[in-house]
């Protein structure tokens, strides 16, 4: 009998791995490290990429916690990995464990992507660029173009896409975390790639801002483009992080949550004719870009977008 695969897998099948996952068709090859693990929906998107190009190799979820994730990591060369995700809470763990970062994972202090080569593991972060092709999908919109404002600059999340935003030069970037301490320290970070020669006009283009109502409704005057990256929004009953009064119909609103089609932000935001889209074309990309380094070609798009959108008992063959 063909073994079943395990819908999560821990260190000590990792230990075991030959025996684990013997006879497996076909062989886990792609994983994603994460504690807690079991909701991602990675698998449904990378099973769906790998059968739509014939690749013979599965992608799995790998519940490690953080005592044995440096020892999981260094096992991967071993066991025949291709390579791996990484996700909450081992982003920022993975860069001092790599081998080699890219620019992006060092500005981002995490890594979210590892190619396995040879003996050697090469991180990356496809969470920044990720969001740039997200926003181009949904709005046809550039970042560089854009005055923008980033609710909850403070978590993992929130900061990728700061740097990315300073990465990309946007025009102007505020940053609001209900922690406003998180905020001002990656301003900090951020100020280096603000400094120019030239004068800048009554609006500063980097600036932290507080989580109330007045100071943040007088500084949206002033924006394009709404980043949303609190977990507001995940949970029935959570309230829309900004009330409607907040937004305007020149607002482009981008919610990184993905759990619901339309989070409360979304609809304060289709309430006043701003146009909105929720974080599942983020996860998407992102998922995309580590696709394209593991195999150096580009990634099944529509097949992840509908792997995405499928529930996990309707998981693809191979996954
Ligand atoms: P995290 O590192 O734990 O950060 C959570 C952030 O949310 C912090 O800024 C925190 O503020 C803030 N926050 C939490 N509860 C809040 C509340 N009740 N009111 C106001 N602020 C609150 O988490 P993360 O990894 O950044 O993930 C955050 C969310 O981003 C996830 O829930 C997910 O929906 C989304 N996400 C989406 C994608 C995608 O591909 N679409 C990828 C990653 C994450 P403090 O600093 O004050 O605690």
């Amino acid at each position: 009998m063909n073994p079943q695969t395990k819908a999560v897998y821990d260190i000590e099948d990792l230990r075991r791995w030959n025996e684990t996952t013997a006879g497996l068709e076909p062989p886990v090859r792609l994983g994603v490290f994460g504690d807690p693990v079991a909701h991602s929906r990675s698998p449904q998107m990378m099973g769906a990429a790998l059968v739509a190009l014939g690749i013979s190799a599965r992608y799995v979820r790998l519940h490690v916690g953080p005592a044995d994730f440096p020892e999981a990591l260094r096992m991967l060369p071993s066991l025949g990995f291709i390579g791996v995700n990484i996700t909450i809470p081992h982003k920022q763990a993975a860069l001092g464990l790599v081998d080699s970062a890219d620019d992006h994972a060092r500005a981002m202090g995490a890594v979210n992507t590892v190619l396995v080569d040879g003996g050697a593991l090469r991180g990356s972060s496809t969470d920044g660029p990720g969001l740039v092709r997200a926003i181009r999908e949904e709005f046809r919109l550039d970042l560089r173009d854009l005055r923008v404002l980033v609710l909850g600059a403070g978590g993992g999340a929130g900061r990728s896409i700061s740097v990315q935003c300073a990465m990309e030069h946007c025009a102007r970037l505020v940053l609001v975390n209900r922690s406003r301490d998180k905020a001002e320290a990656l301003a900090s970070d951020l100020a280096p790639y603000f400094r120019s020669e030239r004068l800048e006009g009554p609006v500063d283009r980097l600036r932290v801002v507080p989580w109330d109502f007045a100071a943040l409704h007088r500084e949206l005057a002033d924006i394009d483009l709404i980043i949303h990256t609190t977990p507001l929004g995940m949970n029935r009953g959570d309230p829309s992080p900004l009330p409607e009064s907040a937004l305007s119909p020149f607002h482009v609103v981008y919610d990184t949550v993905y759990a619901v089609e339309q989070t409360p932000l979304l609809a304060a935001a289709a309430a006043v004719g701003a146009r909105g889209a929720n974080g599942l074309s983020m996860l998407l990309h992102q998922g995309a870009l580590s696709f394209e380094r593991w195999f150096g070609r580009s990634a099944p798009l529509d097949a992840m977008r509908a792997g995405l959108r499928s529930t996990s008992s309707e998981r693809p063959p191979g996954v």
